[in-house]
């Protein structure tokens, strides 16, 4: 059995997220992939033992947090980089952290799926949380075409209370909506995926 690390605050504030409340209510599908709080759970598990790194986002940085997978990080380890003010009862940037952990779960998998695919998991796993903290609507982040996202996937998010199917028009709904994205938009191949290439652990 791999051994556990010494976790940073960061590192542990991440664990929190994935494990508790936060994810409890996080069980769908989406075509192929399953999401689930045991599969957080199971992110939170490869943080304890070292597969996955913590580390903060550096200061500057626009986006929320970022999943590297060990051929796209320069110390080749999957890394999970989180905002330094993470803090649970920010709900937006504890989104964030859900979203990338999806990512993270992929990864563990070592799936190899079309990228607006592994978006559109992504988006409804975070959608799940705004929706379970009671949140009335998509948030609002003032990023238009990210925001356009959300308010697709929050809508089947809260169409779709407890363990759940996203049935094939909201699928693609979601795909399309992804697509529309400048970021993903720039990415548009038919070959593109996120070919995702596996979480080591260590002895
Ligand atoms: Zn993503």
């Amino acid at each position: 059995m791999p051994t556990p690390v010494k976790l940073s605050p960061l590192a542990k504030q991440v664990c929190y997220i994935l494990t508790g409340g936060d994810t409890a209510y996080c069980n769908f599908r989406f075509g192929a992939q399953q999401v689930s709080q045991a599969k957080f759970q199971d992110v939170a598990w490869h943080i304890s033992v070292g597969a996955i790194q913590v580390t903060e986002m550096p200061s500057g940085t626009e986006t929320a947090a970022e999943y590297y997978p060990c051929t796209a990080h320069p110390d080749k380890k999957a890394t999970l980089q989180v905002k330094a003010s993470l803090n649970q009862a920010d709900h937006i940037a504890a989104s964030n952290v859900i979203h990338e952990a999806t990512h993270a779960m992929q990864d563990i998998q070592r799936l190899i799926l079309a990228q607006e695919d592994a978006e559109a998991a992504a988006f409804v796993a975070q959608a799940i949380y705004f929706h379970y903290h009671r949140f009335p609507e998509a948030p609002v982040t003032g990023d238009s075409a990210s925001d356009a996202i959300m308010e697709v996937a929050f809508d089947i998010a809260s169409a779709n209370v407890g363990g759940f199917i996203v049935d094939p028009a909201d699928e693609e709904r979601l795909r399309k909506i992804i697509l529309a994205h400048p970021h993903y938009r720039s990415n548009i191949d038919p070959v593109f995926k996120y070919r995702f290439p596996g979480v080591a652990i260590p002895p």
